[in-house]
């Protein structure tokens, strides 16, 4: 997490992916939320899958040490900040490791929950679809769906 004492005002959004980035996957404005702190603007920046490989690989799987969490916090700050994009110098930075926050793959892609017609029992969890509240999201509704469907049968 970055926290900067003035908005980004030239990043036209609140929230993107990169496409072309062997660092970055993922940046959104953490202060932009519902009922967050607008004192100062904080933006939240997710790595790569091949990023965080390359820092395993580096370091193990262990907890980080500061030195380490540092390194990974300039880089990734490092990265935004090449979008040209009027990125000032943050007063605050902080990474952390997050497990298992990319799963290889998700579990029902297409139909986006596992379901049992037989027993009509329904799951769902950003398991089936990304590691997002936009993938549980999308899962439940999936989910929803699928009762509802067996349940206008009845
Ligand atoms: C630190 C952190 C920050 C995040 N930030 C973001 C973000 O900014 N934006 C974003 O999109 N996503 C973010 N995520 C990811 C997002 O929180 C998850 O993808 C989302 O919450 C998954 O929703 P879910 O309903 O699938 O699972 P969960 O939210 O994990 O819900 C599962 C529920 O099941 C309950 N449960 C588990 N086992 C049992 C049991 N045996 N019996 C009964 N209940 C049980 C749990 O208590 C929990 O309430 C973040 C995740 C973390 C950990």
């Amino acid at each position: 997490m970055l926290a900067f004492a003035e908005p980004l005002s030239l990043i036209p959004t609140k929230g993107f992916s990169f496409k072309n980035s062997k660092v970055l996957n993922w940046a959104y404005c953490d202060s932009s939320k519902p009922g967050r702190s607008t004192t100062s603007e904080r933006w939240v920046l997710h790595s790569t899958m091949e990023y965080a490989r390359s820092v395993i690989a580096r370091t193990g799987v262990g907890k980080l040490s500061i030195e380490t969490l540092n390194e990974v916090a300039e880089e990734m700050f490092q990265e935004f900040q090449d979008l040209g994009l009027g990125v000032s110098k943050p007063f605050f930075s902080k990474a952390h490791r997050w497990g298992s926050a990319f799963p290889a793959e998700s579990r029902a892609k297409e139909e986006k929950c596992l379901w049992e017609r037989e027993k009509r029992l329904a799951i769902c969890g950003d398991f089936c679809v990304s590691p997002s509240v936009e993938g549980a999201i999308c899962s439940g509704l999936a989910a929803a769906s699928k009762l509802v469907e067996i349940l206008s049968c009845l």
